[in-house]
This record gives C-alpha cells, sequence and structure tokens, in this order.
C-alpha cells in the first residue's frame, strides 16, 4: 500500500459518535472517507487511508467531534 508520505496523521472516525451526516466525506478532496452500508448497518470510515493527507479538515467540520488524527505507525 502507498500512502502520503508527507504525512504522519491519519484520520480515523470514531464510530460510536458518529451519525453518518456525511459532512466529512463532503469536503474531503481526497476522497479519503466513506459514508457505506457494511452488513446492513450504514457507517462512516476511513476507507482510503493512503489518500488521507492529514489535513485536518474533516476533524474541523464533523459536528459531533467524532473524527481524530492519529499517528501513523508505518
Ligand atoms: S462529519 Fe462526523 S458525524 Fe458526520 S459522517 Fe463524518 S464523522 Fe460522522
Ligand atoms: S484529514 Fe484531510 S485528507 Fe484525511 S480524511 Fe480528513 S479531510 Fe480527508
Amino acid at each position: 500500500m502507498f500512502w502520503n508520505r508527507k504525512s504522519k496523521l491519519l484520520a480515523k472516525v470514531i464510530a460510536e459518535k458518529c451519525d453518518n451526516c456525511r459532512c466529512c466525506t463532503r469536503i474531503c478532496k481526497h476522497h479519503a472517507l466513506i459514508c457505506a452500508e457494511m452488513q446492513g448497518k450504514i457507517i462512516t470510515f476511513v476507507n482510503r487511508p493512503e489518500n488521507c493527507t492529514g489535513c485536518g479538515k474533516c476533524v474541523n467540520i464533523c459536528p459531533n467531534r467524532a473524527i481524530e488524527l492519529m499517528e501513523r505507525y508505518c
């Protein structure tokens, strides 16, 4: 997997806080986030971590504070 090596940060959605409003998926220009149905449930998650630049736009726009930036480990 090739990810953006300029960034040491990666967005992570905290599922318990997320109400799937899609604000984050709309603002992410790198298409790193998706809101999709999985096993009969709608969830929002970072489906393309390699695309995430760690810009923080999704963190700032989330009304529920359901996204954190975490350090990449490899
Ligand atoms: S903006 Fe926040 S609450 Fe809305 S879908 Fe994204 S993570 Fe979930
Ligand atoms: S930190 Fe930036 S690039 Fe990464 S998911 Fe959020 S908006 Fe997209």
